[in-house]
Protein backbone atom coordinates (compact mmCIF):
# COMPACT_ATOMS: atom_id res chain seq x y z
CA UNK A 1 0.00 0.00 0.00
CA UNK A 2 1.25 3.56 -0.67
CA UNK A 3 1.64 6.22 1.47
CA UNK A 4 -0.53 8.24 -0.28
CA UNK A 5 -3.12 5.65 -0.20
CA UNK A 6 -2.76 5.30 3.43
CA UNK A 7 -2.75 8.80 4.14
CA UNK A 8 -5.96 9.52 2.17
CA UNK A 9 -7.65 6.70 3.87
CA UNK A 10 -6.86 7.19 7.80
CA UNK A 11 -7.74 11.14 6.70
CA UNK A 12 -10.81 12.56 8.61
CA UNK A 13 -13.54 14.52 6.66
CA UNK A 14 -16.12 16.40 8.51
CA UNK A 15 -20.09 14.86 8.31
CA UNK A 16 -22.08 17.15 6.28
CA UNK A 17 -25.31 19.13 8.20
CA UNK A 18 -27.31 21.47 7.61
CA UNK A 19 -27.83 24.88 9.65
CA UNK A 20 -30.65 27.22 10.50
CA UNK A 21 -30.01 28.96 7.26
CA UNK A 22 -32.24 26.43 5.25
CA UNK A 23 -34.59 28.23 3.01
CA UNK A 24 -36.59 24.64 2.64
CA UNK A 25 -36.18 25.37 -0.87
CA UNK A 26 -35.25 21.32 -1.28
CA UNK A 27 -33.28 21.29 -3.83
CA UNK A 28 -30.72 19.52 -1.78
CA UNK A 29 -33.22 15.98 -1.46
CA UNK A 30 -33.25 14.40 -4.60
CA UNK A 31 -29.64 14.85 -4.84
CA UNK A 32 -29.04 12.36 -2.21
CA UNK A 33 -28.27 8.51 -3.48
CA UNK A 34 -28.55 7.71 0.34
CA UNK A 35 -31.91 9.49 0.52
CA UNK A 36 -30.39 10.44 3.96
CA UNK A 37 -31.77 14.45 3.64
CA UNK A 38 -35.51 14.82 4.40
CA UNK A 39 -38.04 17.69 5.48
CA UNK A 40 -38.09 18.33 8.88
CA UNK A 41 -40.44 19.85 11.43
CA UNK A 42 -38.51 23.58 10.59
CA UNK A 43 -35.70 22.94 8.29
CA UNK A 44 -34.57 20.13 6.06
CA UNK A 45 -31.94 17.56 7.82
CA UNK A 46 -29.39 14.83 7.22
CA UNK A 47 -29.80 11.42 8.95
CA UNK A 48 -26.15 10.96 9.78
CA UNK A 49 -25.80 7.17 10.12
CA UNK A 50 -27.24 7.42 5.92
CA UNK A 51 -24.68 10.31 5.06
CA UNK A 52 -21.68 8.73 3.54
CA UNK A 53 -20.64 12.37 1.82
CA UNK A 54 -20.86 10.77 -1.41
CA UNK A 55 -17.64 8.35 -1.08
CA UNK A 56 -17.97 5.94 -3.38
CA UNK A 57 -20.72 7.65 -5.61
CA UNK A 58 -19.98 11.55 -6.68
CA UNK A 59 -16.53 12.79 -6.61
CA UNK A 60 -18.08 16.13 -4.70
CA UNK A 61 -20.62 16.97 -1.85
CA UNK A 62 -24.03 17.49 -3.63
CA UNK A 63 -26.26 18.69 -1.74
CA UNK A 64 -23.94 21.58 -1.24
CA UNK A 65 -23.03 21.85 -4.69
CA UNK A 66 -26.93 23.28 -5.43
CA UNK A 67 -27.68 24.80 -1.60
CA UNK A 68 -28.66 28.21 -2.86
CA UNK A 69 -27.67 29.54 0.47
CA UNK A 70 -24.86 27.24 1.44
CA UNK A 71 -26.28 26.12 4.36
CA UNK A 72 -25.23 22.39 3.90
CA UNK A 73 -21.82 22.69 5.65
CA UNK A 74 -19.69 19.94 6.99
CA UNK A 75 -20.02 19.54 11.27
CA UNK A 76 -16.75 19.55 13.23
CA UNK A 77 -18.51 17.79 15.68
CA UNK A 78 -18.95 14.98 13.48
CA UNK A 79 -15.68 13.48 11.64
CA UNK A 80 -15.34 10.27 9.76
CA UNK A 81 -12.46 8.47 7.43
CA UNK A 82 -13.04 8.05 3.94
CA UNK A 83 -13.00 4.47 4.75
CA UNK A 84 -15.57 4.43 7.51
CA UNK A 85 -17.75 6.16 4.52
CA UNK A 86 -16.80 3.64 2.03
CA UNK A 87 -18.06 1.01 4.51
CA UNK A 88 -21.19 2.97 4.84
CA UNK A 89 -21.93 3.52 0.98
CA UNK A 90 -21.38 -0.03 0.44
CA UNK A 91 -23.70 -0.83 2.99
CA UNK A 92 -26.35 0.92 2.18
CA UNK A 93 -26.33 -0.13 -1.70
CA UNK A 94 -25.81 -4.04 -1.39
CA UNK A 95 -26.51 -4.40 -4.58
CA UNK A 96 -24.53 -2.40 -6.06
CA UNK A 97 -22.02 -4.31 -8.09
CA UNK A 98 -20.44 -1.87 -9.83
CA UNK A 99 -20.14 0.41 -6.75
CA UNK A 100 -18.47 -3.17 -5.26
CA UNK A 101 -16.04 -3.62 -7.57
CA UNK A 102 -14.93 -0.14 -7.21
CA UNK A 103 -14.63 -0.69 -3.73
CA UNK A 104 -12.20 -3.83 -4.06
CA UNK A 105 -10.32 -2.07 -6.46
CA UNK A 106 -9.77 1.00 -4.34
CA UNK A 107 -10.46 2.71 -6.96
CA UNK A 108 -14.06 5.07 -6.73
CA UNK A 109 -15.07 8.62 -6.96
CA UNK A 110 -14.65 10.25 -3.22
CA UNK A 111 -14.37 13.90 -2.16
CA UNK A 112 -11.08 12.76 -0.12
CA UNK A 113 -9.58 12.59 -4.14
CA UNK A 114 -9.74 15.40 -5.57
FE1 LIG B 1 -32.25 23.88 2.76
FE2 LIG B 1 -30.12 24.22 1.14
FE3 LIG B 1 -31.51 21.90 1.10
FE4 LIG B 1 -32.61 24.14 0.10
S1 LIG B 1 -30.77 23.07 -0.70
S2 LIG B 1 -33.61 22.61 1.48
S3 LIG B 1 -31.79 25.68 1.51
S4 LIG B 1 -30.32 22.72 2.84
Amino acid sequence: MSSDRTTRQERAAEAIKITEDCINCGACEPECPNEAIKEGDEIYVIGPNACSEYVGLYDHLACQAVCPVECCLTDPDRVETEEVLINRTLRLHPDDAGLRRKAAANDYPSHFRK
